[in-house]
């Protein structure tokens, strides 16, 4: 049986009731994080939180729970959950006023839930074993405050779906100017000639912990170069190797895109290298 936390107490997901006046069910008025975990092993903990924070102080919603309440609801829900490879999913959103009225309302409490969700164990870092994604692509028709993860969601979902109907296991997203933003789902890598490149954080984008963590990695690693910079559509299809990354599928490597094929078709030597470094020192955050 699934354990969750609700305002306060944890309790089997069955009896977790929310209002339907809650705005985070009536405008998708909330923020929301997840967490990968292995065995209790939390990954990249103090920066999802800093984004979960950075998020509630950009939409206005106060913090109820300081840093260290956060870690000790995301432990207990962990161990009540039998500590496997669980994501641990968290919300708040706006809380339930009386009515439904776009403003803001004041004195409302927030609607604080957590729960965790099984995800994959990681896979090996090696080339030969490991299964290449396919995407699709189209263009971004997401609002333009994707740095903010608001559980409004709808835009990613429609594009998740597009890639989903298509066949693909994610979807490249690309602005008006042919420029890759990320994917529906995740952030978004290239390599070519050997230098790892991603696009710049602006508000077309989710700040994703996985890629923060990859270039920071790389960053002290040294043996990888890497580039973040503006990467046109063109780019992405000559590209030698593509990844997506997210908490749940850490970096996932591309062998397909819009059905044709990335680089030699096979997962790349450097997606390997640098999944062997992500692997060595992800539990160091
Ligand atoms: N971009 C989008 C749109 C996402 O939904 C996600 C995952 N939630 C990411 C990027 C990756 O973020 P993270 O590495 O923090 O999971």
């Amino acid at each position: 049986m699934s354990i969750v936390y609700l305002n306060g107490t944890f309790m089997p997901i069955e009896d977790a009731k929310i209002s339907p006046l809650d705005r985070g069910f009536l405008f998708g008025d909330g923020i929301y994080e997840v967490i990968p975990s292995y065995d209790g092993k939390t990954v990249g903990l103090e920066p999802h939180m800093q984004r979960m924070f950075d998020g509630l102080a950009a939409i206005g919603i106060k913090s109820t729970r300081t840093l260290e309440e956060w870690k000790e609801i995301i432990q207990t829900l962990l161990a009540k959950n039998g500590n496997g490879n669980l994501g641990v999913y968290l919300q708040v959103s706006r809380g339930a006023d009386v009515k439904r009225y776009h403003a803001y309302p004041e004195n409302v409490e927030p609607t604080i839930f957590a729960m965790t969700t099984a995800i994959k164990a990681p896979v090996e870092a090696d080339a030969s074993k490991a299964k290449g994604f396919s995407v699709g692509t189209t263009q971004d028709m997401r609002w333009k405050r994707c740095q903010i993860k608001s559980t409004a969601l709808l835009g990613n979902v429609m594009h998740f779906q597009e890639g989903y109907e298509g066949g693909n296991d994610e979807i490249l997203l690309y602005n008006a100017d042919n420029i890759l933003t990320e994917a529906s789902s995740s952030n978004a890598f290239i390599v070519k000639d050997g230098v790892v490149i991603t696009p710049v954080l602006d508000n077309q984008i989710l700040p994703g912990i996985t890629r923060k963590l990859i270039l920071d990695i790389l960053e002290k690693d040294g043996s990888i170069p890497f580039e973040v910079r503006d990467i046109t559509m063109e780019e992405v299809f000559n590209a030698d190797e593509v990844w997506v990354t997210s908490s749940s599928k850490e970096l996932a490597p591309v062998t397909t895109i819009d059905g044709k094929t990335v680089g030699n078709g096979s997962v790349g030597k450097v997606w390997e290298a640098a999944f062997k470094l992500y692997t060595a020192h992800k539990f160091e955050y």
